[in-house]
């Protein structure tokens, strides 16, 4: 059959989303993220919106699973499952440079989690060197955690985008030492007996009680400088912190797990 070029490009296209998310409906967003390269400074910056005063710790579910609940780290380790030697403080856990990341000793796949936290304050340095920490889910989709408050990074390493991928929708910082908080929907990806990818991990998530992804379908892992395709994995997995140097301080972490 004899196809016009126009047709040739657009079934170009589809074979191109059928290599990366097979089985899946290619999502505008991620059409849109084939234009720009990771970390690229050229991506337009998401609109600020204010999104009024922080609260107190919001309200724990009653079927929700506490993380931590600003007492002890009782349900974290380090990367190599020893003690986390991250600080408790007064009602919030601070990361400790060098001291790594920090991950549950309990393992989530699709949930709900709730994520609290303030980068330093006063602010120091700037970009990627200001206020950096990160909300992974299964130890490798991460949400960022940055101070984005009139500090201009890459558009898709700023807080609450899912790194390296996708920007907010908007920028609903706070400012450095406000307490500021994540509500994630985290479906987690499924792979086939095989191993290959048959549904791609999405999120959805509220920046300061404002949406700033929707249903978001994440191309796989999160990483720097790099897009690397899915891996086949558990169906549970840890829920990691990032220690990025930085002083970034966690409060009320919650979560619920949906059905699987
Ligand atoms: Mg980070």
């Amino acid at each position: 059959m004899k196809t016009t070029p126009m047709l040739g490009v657009l079934a170009a296209t589809a074979l191109e989303f059928s290599a990366v998310t097979p089985q899946i409906q290619p999502h505008a967003r991620a059409a849109e993220l084939q234009k720009w390269a990771v970390h690229d400074e050229s991506r337009p910056m998401p609109p600020v919106v204010d999104p009024g005063p922080a609260g107190p710790p919001a309200p724990v579910p009653a079927d929700a699973i506490v993380l931590f609940d600003g007492r002890d780290l009782s349900g974290w380790t380090n990367a190599k499952g020893g003690a986390a030697a991250w600080q408790v403080r007064s009602g919030y856990m601070e990361a400790v440079k060098g001291s790594g990341a920090i991950k549950t000793t309990r393992v989530f796949g699709d949930c709900q989690l709730h994520v609290e936290w303030a980068s330093p304050a006063p602010g120091v340095g700037s970009g990627q060197d200001r206020g950096n920490s990160g909300v992974f889910l299964m130890n490798m989709y991460e949400v960022q955690v940055l101070d984005s408050y009139k500090s201009k990074t890459y558009a898709d390493g700023m807080a609450a985008a899912i790194y390296g991928q996708f920007p907010p929708l908007v920028n609903a910082s706070r400012g450095p030492g406000e307490w500021q908080t994540y509500d994630i929907v985290f479906h987690a990806p499924r792979f086939d007996g095989r191993g290959a990818l048959a549904t791609p991990a999405r999120m959805t998530v509220f920046h300061n009680g404002i949406l700033v992804h929707d249903n978001e379908t994440l191309t796989g892992p999160t990483a720097h400088k790099a897009r690397p395709p899915y891996k086949p994995h558990a169906d549970r997995l840890p829920i990691s912190l990032q220690d990025h140097a930085h002083p970034v301080r966690f409060r009320n972490i919650w979560i619920r797990e949906l059905q699987q």
